[in-house]
Parts: C-alpha cells; sequence; structure tokens
C-alpha cells in the first residue's frame, strides 16, 4: 500500500491525503466508532477522484466512501486495509436556477447548506432530518434517506433529477439531467440511489427544489390506541387537504427518553399516553392555513382520535417538539444497541410491534 500512497499523495497534493491523527475521527452518528483506515483521500473534484479510482483499482486497493458519517448502521467503518474516500472537500454549490427550480451541487456539500441557499433564493428543499448540519447531499443520496417531510414529498429519490458517479475503476457516468419531464430512455441514476456506495461514488447531483412554504402550523398530540393513529392520518390528509408535511409517531418509551435528553426543556404532554403524534401542515397563508389546522384538530378531537394535543405558538415551540422527535441520540445511553430502519404497512405494525416489545 505504501506505493499507492505515495502515487496519491503526488497526485492529490497534502490537503488531499491525511494519514495523521485519523483514529481521532468517528465513523457513524453514534460517534462512536473509531476511523481505522490507514489514510483517507480528500480528492477536491470529480476528475481528481477518478484518478484515485483507477488507482486504486489498478492495485485492488477497498476503499469505504465517507459522507458526513452520520448513517447510524456502521456504514463508514473501514478495516486497516481500506482507504476512506472523503467527499469533504467536494461541497460546492455549483448553482441555482430559479426557473427550473433547480440546485447543481458536489457531493459532500452539507444538507443545510443545500436548504439554507434554497431559502436564500425563495426555493425550498424538501428533505430535512437531525442530521442535517453533518449528513452530505451525496450521503443522503446514497441512504435514498427518508426524513421528517417523506410523507409529503417522499424519499431522497424523488429530489434527485440527475446525478454524477465515479464508477469503481474511475469511469465517469454523467446522468446530470435537470429536467422534471424526461422520459428518453432509462433512468440510470436509480441503480445508484440507496446503493450505499456499492456501485460508485456520488460526486454530483441535481436537486429539485419547489417554491418556498410562507406557512408551517405545528402540533403535538398524544393518543390512547395504535389503530386511532391510522383513522387519525386519514382524517388530517383529508381535512388539511393537501397541506400534511409530517406526521412523525413517536411511542411512549422513545418520548420518555427524548424528552429527558440533553438541553431538553419540560416534556409539551405529560409522557402517561402510548402514542404521541407530530403533526406539521405547511402552507402559503399563516392565517388560513393555522385556521384550517385548529379545524382539523378539534374534528379529530371530538371524533376521539386524540387523547390531548398541544399547539407550537412560536417558532421556538415548534423546534421544542421537533427536538423532541430528533433527539436519537438520547437513545445512546443504552448499550449495546443495534438501530434498524424498518419499514411496513400501516395495517401490520401493530402486531409487528407488540411481538418484538414480547421478544
Ligand atoms: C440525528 C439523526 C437523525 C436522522 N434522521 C433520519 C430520518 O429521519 N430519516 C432517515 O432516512 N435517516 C435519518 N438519519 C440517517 C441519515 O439518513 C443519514 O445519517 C444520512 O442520510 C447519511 O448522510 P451522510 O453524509 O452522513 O452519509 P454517511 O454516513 O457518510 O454514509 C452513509 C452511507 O453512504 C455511503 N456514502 C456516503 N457518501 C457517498 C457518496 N457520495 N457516494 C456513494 N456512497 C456514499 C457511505 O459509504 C455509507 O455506506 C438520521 C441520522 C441522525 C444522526
Amino acid at each position: 500500500m505504501t506505493e499507492l500512497l505515495e502515487k496519491l499523495r503526488q497526485l492529490l497534493g497534502p490537503k488531499g491525503l491525511l494519514d495523521e491523527d485519523i483514529e481521532q475521527r468517528t465513523t457513524d452518528g453514534w460517534g462512536a466508532q473509531e476511523c481505522h483506515s490507514p489514510a483517507i483521500i480528500r480528492p477536491e473534484n470529480t476528475h481528481q477522484l477518478s484518478e484515485v479510482m483507477k488507482l486504486c483499482h489498478e492495485s485492488g486497493q477497498k476503499v469505504v466512501t465517507h459522507g458526513g458519517c452520520t448513517n447510524m448502521t456502521r456504514g463508514c467503518v473501514s478495516s486497516k486495509d481500506e482507504l476512506v474516500i472523503s467527499l469533504e472537500r467536494m461541497t460546492a454549490i455549483e448553482s441555482i436556477d430559479s426557473t427550473n427550480r433547480t440546485m447543481t451541487v458536489q457531493a459532500g456539500a452539507p444538507l443545510q447548506t443545500v436548504q439554507e441557499q434554497a431559502q436564500a433564493n425563495d426555493l425550498f428543499f424538501t428533505l430535512d432530518l437531525g442530521a442535517r448540519g453533518t449528513a452530505t447531499i451525496g450521503g443522503n443520496i446514497a441512504t435514498n434517506a427518508g426524513g421528517n417531510q417523506v410523507i409529503r414529498y417522499g424519499m431522497a429519490r424523488e429530489q434527485v433529477l440527475g446525478l454524477e458517479i465515479v464508477l469503481p475503476d474511475g469511469r465517469i457516468l454523467s446522468f446530470m439531467n435537470h429536467m422534471l419531464k424526461n422520459n428518453a430512455g432509462y433512468d440510470l441514476k436509480h441503480l445508484f440511489i440507496g446503493s450505499e456506495g456499492n456501485l460508485g461514488i456520488i460526486t454530483r447531483a441535481v436537486l429539485r427544489l419547489r417554491p418556498k412554504m410562507l406557512s408551517k402550523t405545528t402540533a403535538l398530540v398524544a393518543t390512547d390506541k395504535f389503530s386511532k393513529m391510522s383513522h387519525l392520518l386519514n382524517h388530517m390528509e383529508q381535512a388539511l387537504g393537501g397541506k400534511l408535511s409530517a406526521f412523525e409517531t413517536l411511542w411512549q418509551n422513545y418520548y420518555c427518553i427524548a424528552c429527558k435528553g440533553e438541553n431538553m426543556g419540560p416534556p409539551p404532554l405529560s409522557e402517561n399516553y402510548p402514542f404521541y403524534i407530530l403533526i406539521e401542515a405547511s402552507g402559503a397563508n399563516a392565517e388560513s392555513d393555522s385556521e384550517q389546522f385548529l379545524q382539523a384538530l378539534e374534528s379529530a378531537m371530538s371524533k376521539e382520535l386524540i387523547a390531548n394535543a398541544v399547539l407550537a405558538k412560536s417558532l421556538q415551540q415548534q423546534q421544542t417538539m421537533w427536538a423532541i422527535r430528533d433527539n436519537i441520540p438520547a437513545l445512546f445511553a443504552y448499550q449495546p444497541m443495534m438501530l434498524f430502519d424498518v419499514s411496513l404497512p400501516i395495517s401490520e405494525m401493530e402486531s409487528y410491534l407488540t411481538e418484538m416489545q414480547k421478544i
């Protein structure tokens, strides 16, 4: 490997290859796993990465790609004989096209930067999750992340119009489509979305943007039966006429742990309900949207779908509610722990969870 590292150093310069203090880096969202790789390779553009991959391919060198290393399933863990390829120098927002509502970025751009740049241009990038400050767009796409607004806008896949990829042998594939409607043949970018770096390294992306939302109404509600939650979801979707943007259910055991985490204030609702739901609607008119939201909640209460509810009256209260949903790190106090992202049809959730808890 020494010879390969020397070639990579010559290719990338001193900033492009780190081989000191590497174990201080953590490789997952727990902040727990040390990095054991002999070096971190940090290309600054697609061309450099392509040359890196050619050299690695020629010498049969295994690599592990790092975005923000916020995944919770140890997807960035590397061993002593694997090199890390980090996208941390490929963070540029290359362009924003307000007419076509697209943004072209390098894959190492942090999610939050993308959101803020969209916002600054009166536009909206719909993907959002608790790790926004550190997670990268490339990592979001590689894991096909869902996030807080998946119910309205779909997963990361739905926000990607175009991709550029470097294959394991260094070849560059460019599918940098900018159009929402494009029915010209196969759409191979989808193979790479959710592939977790197994098929290639995502280097650039064309992202779909939407018009900026002008209103946001948030409530935390509690209910006493699982079946009521699914009725409530249908009720809110119908009553809000397409404005429902989040419906995040929290089980009592999670709620109690998350509310007690660091920097958390008093819980917005008492801790004695079996289920909590964070409900949010976004639209274009703060006054009428909030009125519609309130009416929807009131009619849900009169149908006894909700046992208790608290409406956020300020941005700070909205943030407090979301902080509970996002406080996954509070779970880290319990060890050993393995996290999974399990998807089920709503109709199967209750029996699955009852069985799981029994086990
Ligand atoms: C507090 C918190 C809240 C979260 N909430 C949610 C949530 O609500 N919904 C949800 O779906 N997820 C959630 N996640 C997980 C989240 O989806 C991932 O952490 C994030 O999308 C990964 O981005 P990353 O840049 O950190 O990728 P990394 O963790 O660096 O990488 C993830 C995987 O993708 C590969 N990879 C990274 N970059 C590239 C690239 N450019 N090309 C090819 N492969 C690459 C890596 O090798 C690894 O296998 C949460 C995580 C945290 C810490």
